[in-house]
């Protein structure tokens, strides 16, 4: 919606700055042997090298004596080496590295696993500094494969505090940090602030926040560097929001008036009485509708809690009147399944839907194209094919998206533009509700319905805490369920630091799953898995042609199998709230008796809370505010907040980012009234395209 930036003159600088948006390459010479590694992680210029922040930091600031080491702690530790053995691998063992260490306090030792060659780097007599977790073996202490560098060299990866990054498959901590720290040192000279001193106001500047996000000189530094950065991106999304509801103000949409006896007519049709909180959410979008003004809503409610049913009068109001409509979701089989529930409910209110998605033949695609260009198609359902360019819907009024924040900003944009010359109104649908203080401020141009009340008679899940050792009985439990004709969800562990990590992780929770229960028919979905692929699989189990289905989170959003009664989520304390309960409502969707296992070992008072409110309620309400509650000063960059727009650096469970975001709107409000395209901000325009959502954020089918 922003132009590009164009570089502006550098006038208070006498030596050609860095091109922070050149190709790595040829912006920076010296380190362009390290290009690939950094492309591997999507990084191609400096400028997103600056922003590829770590996910978290261990502290090996603090020297320690051997003697004073504490099992189970990352530490730092000043050592002389006195022996290193090399132990050859055989049969599945890998090769082993062991090397005793002593200092005036007593000795420990280092062990790596694997052929890393550390014993080339490694004499007796060394002095070194040692930084990596600790854990008792027998009496002695012993370092598991932990960063070295000699005395008097104190790298960036030990005795400080070191950032930990996300990597791809060929790209280590290491080499990663190194890479950074050049470019960082190379770079941040050319860093050009996007705020004025007066917008900054205590927040440290830019390149300070970059330094120290990347590497601290003090653990307690980081909270306001992350701060700066928070705010940065938060100013971006909000200069976005601002931008739309001014842009809003200009446009109109056709005004769909139903006289309330149509409407009462299509409700009377359903078969169902709709619930109170169902029936003001319709009068709520009938009333848009009605207007010129462009609706902008979003309809929050619960899986389950009966969105479709609303989402069902609204298409048949705007057919009724005699516009076209369209429902779009982020995945073939999520679109596949609206279809299946809307067609039988639209079909008794006298309306045809169409289903589209890139999966259809040429031919099929074409006949529909030509059916909603010729205005036959009255409703249409499907993934973003909905959207591509050969869709032209001469009379689109209406358009509803499903699990909106799974769309890039962009692909809004594409389906508004739609509506050939008038703006639909858009209808956005998702089933992870967030506090309203919370939505406001990131959904600002937004109005919003809730749904909290459940349809009558929905039975409720029995939740349950367990730790490992229940495994076997829980196995036992997967297996008489299956005995009984009924489906299982098992949800492996969240693994922060890559996907590569969490996919081999779920394909060996198979192989384990497969060895103890070898009559099940067990499948597979992870994020590595082609989309297409993914699809398949989901929809054989949804099918009833697995017993169990072992995945991560990709099965989160949406896929509705009534005859699974079963999900066991492992590592549970893993997960925020919020994606808890989102997966629990994978099962309990039919009329079988349902039940949710948290697996988990963690002893902490926290997690144990956290899990606690999980078993405790089965309301997403009140889950997202103790969740917001309990997050508090957990900071974890990367965490994954479902239902919420993706923020790399922000998080909206952080109260401090809360405030800022408060801030970054009135701030965003004041710019973009003087200056509506940023035309004298080129800074913030680059700002805000950096942090554009990605066009194809959520699975394109
Ligand atoms: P959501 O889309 O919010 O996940 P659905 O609209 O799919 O929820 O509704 C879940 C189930 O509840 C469906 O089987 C639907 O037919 C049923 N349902 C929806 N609204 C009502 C209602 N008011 N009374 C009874 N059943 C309802
Ligand atoms: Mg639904």
């Amino acid at each position: 919606m922003v132009a590009r930036y164009d570089r502006p003159m550098q006038s208070s600088r006498v030596l050609d700055p860095i091109d922070l948006d050149r190709p790595i390459r040829s912006a920076l010479p010296a380190i362009a042997r390290g290009a690939a590694a950094l492309a591997r992680l999507g990084i191609t210029t400096p400028r997103e090298a600056l922003w590829y922040l770590p996910f978290r930091y261990d502290d090996f600031s603090d020297l320690r004596t051997l003697a004073d080491l504490r099992p189970d702690e990352k530490q730092s530790a000043r050592v002389t080496v006195q022996a290193v053995r090399v132990e050859p691998g055989f049969g599945r063992r890998p090769q082993r590295v062991i090397a005793q260490l002593s200092d005036a306090s007593g000795s420990a030792e280092a062990i790596w696993f694997g052929r890393r060659y550390v014993e080339r780097r490694l004499r007796q007599g060394d002095e070194i500094v040692v930084s990596g977790k600790v854990s008792q073996r027998g009496w002695r202490s012993q370092f598991t494969s932990p960063e070295f560098s000699p005395v008097g060299h104190e790298s960036v990866h030990t005795a400080r505090v070191v950032p930990v990054y996300h990597l791809a498959a060929g790209v280590t901590q290491k080499r990663l940090r190194e890479l950074l720290a050049r470019i960082l040192e190379a770079c941040l000279p050319a860093i050009d602030d996007p705020l004025t001193d007066a917008e900054r106001g205590p927040l440290p500047a830019l390149d300070d926040a970059l330094r120290t996000a990347h590497f601290p000189e003090e653990a307690a530094d980081v909270a306001e560097a992350l701060d700066r950065l928070a705010f940065d991106e938060l100013l971006a999304l909000q200069l976005t929001l601002a931008q739309a509801r001014m842009a809003r103000d200009e446009l109109t949409a056709p005004a769909i008036g139903a006289e309330s006896s149509v409407v009462g007519e299509i409700v009377a049709a359903l078969p169902f009485t709709l619930t109170g909180d169902q029936a003001a959410a319709v009068e709520a979008i009938v009333a848009d509708l009605a207007s010129e003004r462009p609706m902008r809503r979003l309809l929050q409610g619960d899986v389950g809690s009966g969105k479709t049913a609303v989402a069902a009068v609204a298409l048949a109001v705007a057919v009724r009147a005699g516009w076209q409509a369209a429902l779009m979701a982020p995945t073939e089989i999520l679109a596949r399944q609206h279809h299946t529930g809307l067609a039988p409910l639209l079909e008794r209110l006298g309306v045809r839907a169409e289903f589209l998605s890139g999966s259809l033949t040429p031919a099929r695609k074409r006949e529909i194209h030509q059916a909603i260009g010729g205005g036959m198609a009255e409703v249409v359902i499907g993934t973003h094919a909905v959207i591509s360019e050969a869709v032209e819907f001469p009379r689109l009024g209406l358009a509803i998206v499903d699990e909106q924040h799974r769309f890039g900003v962009g692909q809004r944009a594409a389906l508004q533009a739609k509506g050939s010359g008038r703006e639909p109104h858009l209808l956005a649908l998702t089933a992870t509700p967030i506090p309203r203080t919370l939505a406001l401020t990131v959904y600002g141009d937004l109005s919003i319905s809730t749904i909290r009340e459940l349809p009558p008679g929905r039975q409720p899940i029995r939740t349950e805490i367990r730790d490992r050792r229940a495994l076997p009985k829980i196995q036992d439990f997967l297996a008489s369920e299956a005995a009984e004709g009924r489906q299982s969800f098992v949800v492996v562990p969240l693994v922060a630091e890559s996907e590569a990590l969490e996919a081999a992780s779920a394909e060996a929770e198979v192989e384990r799953l497969r060895a103890a229960l070898p009559n099940l028919r067990i499948g597979l979905v992870h994020g590595q898995v082609r989309a297409d692929e993914r699809d398949a699989t989901m929809t054989a189990f949804a099918a009833g042609e697995m017993d169990l289905l072992v995945a991560t989170t990709v099965i989160e959003v949406g896929i509705d199998v009534p005859n699974a009664s079963v999900i066991l989520i492992e590592d549970a304390e893993r997960f925020g709230l919020a994606q808890l309960h989102q997966l629990r409502g994978r099962v309990g969707r039919g009329a079988h008796r349902s039940f949710c296992i948290l697996l988990s070992d963690a002893t902490d008072e926290l997690a144990q809370e956290r899990l606690a409110v999980v078993a405790g309620s089965q309301d997403g309400f009140h889950i997202a505010e103790q969740d917001l509650r309990l997050r508090g000063a957990g900071n974890l960059l990367g965490t994954r907040q479902s239902g919420l727009p993706p923020l790399r650096v922000a998080s909206l469970f952080e109260p401090r980012h809360l405030k800022l975001a408060e801030r970054a709107r009135t701030m965003a409000d004041g710019i973009v009234e003087a200056d509506p395209a940023l035309a004298r901000r080129p800074a913030l325009a680059r700002l805000q395209a950096d942090f554009a959502p990605a066009e194809d954020e959520g699975d394109a089918a």
